[in-house]
């Protein structure tokens, strides 16, 4: 069988001086670990800020909830878009103002609502009758926005299906939350996330210009689109810049809402932290099943329990180097626990260099989202990803 010399382009991933210093860093820490550049995110925030001056920016912080991330981002000006009680209380505790927090999760209990408004939480996300009405019983007068249903289509990770209702139902529940004496503010979306389509904003802020139309008839003048999440981060899989995706968004803002823009909201939460982040991991064991397998079982330190479980269905495909060179052979890549569901890539075919030993380190980059805030606590004894952030 003939073979490629093993290639991988780091710089795709990483500015190269850069990455000498986190490697350094990086090189004495015990693997796995998540090192995070800081000066990356920030970057990442002013180049978002920047293409879309006019939108105000809520930082989903599941994608990554670490302090030093979530204290980076206030100092820039972010505000945050919330799911849970902890979440908040996270944000509380670094003395964020609650008048920069949403909460967005439309699966709310009824505890949580009154929780959120004593804390001083004044806008609420809503997709369903139940939820719209405890939102006007214990947040009452709160600043309310609807969520529509997308496809998730052209998403590597879809939000589809559970999130949203149909515009139809919107309709009536935004008629409803004026009787109930909320104020019906806006409408809200997410079309998936990595979402390698920009013309599925395209569908989505149609839909929301229906809406506004449809609620003015009867008096009701909503005033803002929340253009969710969705902004892609930079994996295997090529996407357009966050720049070209915010032109094009604006784009089909203005073409259906004319001179009389709404306000604008956006929700990132990979496209802000996931290319700042590089797990150090190192590979544990190498094996070929029989004689004749074409292919050798790669198993790492870290694996889908252990943080990358977004690799479910190979969905994300997270770059992963080898620092060695040799003739490329193909692999298959699975993690470190007694799970079968513990492999990583087995239809797609990641490459290694011949020659890798047991020990070898292996950087796997863009993993600053969505990894470490996923990690199970203890399966296998195994503690949850170790995350630190790199400030050089
Ligand atoms: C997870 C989530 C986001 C962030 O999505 P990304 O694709 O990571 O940017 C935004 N909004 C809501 C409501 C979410 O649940």
């Amino acid at each position: 069988m003939y073979k490629e010399p093993y290639h991988f382009n780091v710089e795709r991933y990483v500015d190269p001086v850069r990455f000498n210093k986190i490697k350094d860093f990086a090189d004495q820490l015990p693997t796995p670990t998540l090192v995070v550049d800081l000066d990356l995110i920030r970057r990442k925030y002013l180049e978002l800020q920047g293409s879309l001056p006019m939108a105000g920016i809520y930082y989903a912080m599941k994608a990554n909830p670490m302090n030093e991330v979530i204290e980076l981002l206030a100092n820039l000006g972010s505000n945050f878009d919330v799911a849970s009680r902890y979440e908040l209380d996270q944000l509380i505790s670094l003395g964020i103002s609650p008048d920069r927090i949403s909460y967005g999760n439309t699966i709310k209990k009824q505890e949580d609502i009154r929780y959120f408004y004593n804390k001083g939480v004044r806008i609420y996300a809503t997709d369903s009758e139940n939820d719209l009405k405890n939102i006007a019983r214990f947040a009452p007068g709160v600043k309310t926005f609807f969520r529509i249903l997308t496809e998730g289509t052209g998403a590597d990770w879809p939000l589809s299906r559970k999130f949203g209702s149909h515009p139809d139902t919107i309709y009536h529940l935004i008629l409803q939350a004026e009787e109930l004496g909320l104020n019906p503010w806006g409408i809200s979306f997410h079309v998936g996330s990595q979402q390698r389509d920009i013309g599925q904003w395209d569908d989505a802020v149609a839909r929301c210009k229906y809406l506004f139309d449809a609620v003015a008839e009867e008096g009701i003048e909503l005033k803002m689109i929340n253009i969710g999440g969705g902004f892609p981060a930079n994996y295997v899989d090529p996407t357009f810049s966050v720049n070209e995706y915010a032109e094009e968004i604006l784009r089909f803002i203005r073409e259906d809402f004319g001179d009389n823009l709404p306000e604008i909201i956006l929700e990132p939460g990979r496209s802000l932290v996931a290319d700042a982040g590089i797990i150090v991991s190192e590979v544990v064991n190498i094996s070929r099943k029989s004689k004749n397998n074409l292919y050798q079982w790669v198993y790492l330190d870290v694996g889908k329990f252990g943080g990358m479980i977004e690799t479910i269905d190979e969905s994300i495909k997270f770059p992963i180097w080898f620092p060695r060179e040799g003739l490329a052979e193909e692999i298959i890549l699975a993690g470190p626990t007694c799970d079968s569901m513990d492999i990583l890539y087995e239809h797609y075919r990641y490459h290694m260099p011949e020659g890798v030993q047991p020990g070898d380190k292996v950087y796997i980059f863009t993993t600053g989202a969505y990894t470490q805030s996923y990690s199970s606590v203890n399966f296998n004894g195994f503690p949850p990803l170790k995350a630190v952030v790199f400030k050089g």
